[in-house]
C-alpha cells in the first residue's frame, strides 16, 4: 500500500537491529485517514467477517478503521492483564510481547467471542507472530471461525506470517518490510 510505504519511509525509525519505531502515525499520535486507507486496502482481501478482534492498545486504531468498511462491525480488543480474577467468565491466553520483552495474561469475555462468530484478526505489527496466535487461541476457545490476519506493517524477517500459514490462516499486510539496513528501512 503506497501511501503507507511512503510514511514508513518518510517517518518510520529503526530502533536497534529489529524494532521500527512509527510514533507519528501508529503508535502514539494516530493518522486516521491513512488508517481508513488501509482499511480499505484490506476490505477486497476478506470477506464474510462479523468480528473484528484485536489486542490493546495499538491495534485499537486500526481495528476500529477496519470495522468501518465492514459494515461497523464489533470490534473486541484482547486485554492485558497480571491476573485473572475470574477464570470463568473469560476466555485466556498467554502473549509474550515482541516489544516489553514480557508475558501478559491476556483475556477476551465471553459474552463478546462466540461460535457463530467469523473473526478478522487486525493488529499494528506482525513480528514472530505471538500476538497473533494468542488471538487465533482465544478465538479458538470460543469455536469461532477465524477468516484471517490483517497487519498494518509485518517485519517480514520474522517469523510470525510462517506460523500463522503453518495454520492454515491467511495473512494480508498493507506493508512488508524485508529488512534494516545501516538504520534505514527496506521495504519489499
Ligand atoms: P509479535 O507478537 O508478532 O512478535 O509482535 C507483534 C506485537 O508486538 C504488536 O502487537 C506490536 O504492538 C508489537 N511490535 C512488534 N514489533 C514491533 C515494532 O517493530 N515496532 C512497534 N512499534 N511495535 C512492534
Amino acid at each position: 500500500m503506497i501511501e503507507l510505504k511512503e510514511k514508513i519511509s518518510k517517518e518510520g525509525r529503526v530502533i536497534g537491529s529489529d524494532i521500527l519505531k512509527v510514533d507519528s502515525f501508529v503508535n502514539h499520535q494516530i493518522d486516521v485517514l491513512l488508517m481508513d486507507k488501509i482499511a480499505e486496502f484490506f476490505k477486497p482481501k476478506f470477506n464474510d467477517i462479523n468480528k473484528i478482534v484485536t489486542i490493546e492498545a495499538s491495534g485499537i486504531a486500526v481495528a476500529t478503521s477496519v470495522s468501518r468498511v465492514y459494515n461497523y462491525v464489533p470490534v473486541v480488543f484482547a486485554k492485558k492483564t497480571k491476573s485473572v480474577l475470574n477464570i470463568n467468565d473469560v476466555y485466556t491466553t498467554k502473549i509474550f510481547s515482541f516489544t516489553k520483552k514480557t508475558t501478559f495474561d491476556c483475556i477476551i469475555d465471553k459474552r463478546f467471542l462466540k461460535p457463530t462468530d467469523k473473526v478478522l484478526i487486525v493488529d499494528d505489527f506482525l513480528a514472530e507472530g505471538n500476538a497473533a496466535m494468542g488471538l487465533v487461541d482465544l478465538c479458538k476457545q470460543a469455536g469461532a471461525e477465524v477468516r484471517g490476519v490483517a497487519v498494518v506493517i509485518e517485519k517480514g524477517f520474522q517469523n510470525g506470517r510462517k506460523r500463522l500459514e503453518a495454520e492454515g490462516i491467511k495473512v494480508v499486510s498493507a506493508a512488508i518490510i524485508k529488512e534494516f539496513k545501516n538504520g534505514h528501512v527496506i521495504l519489499k
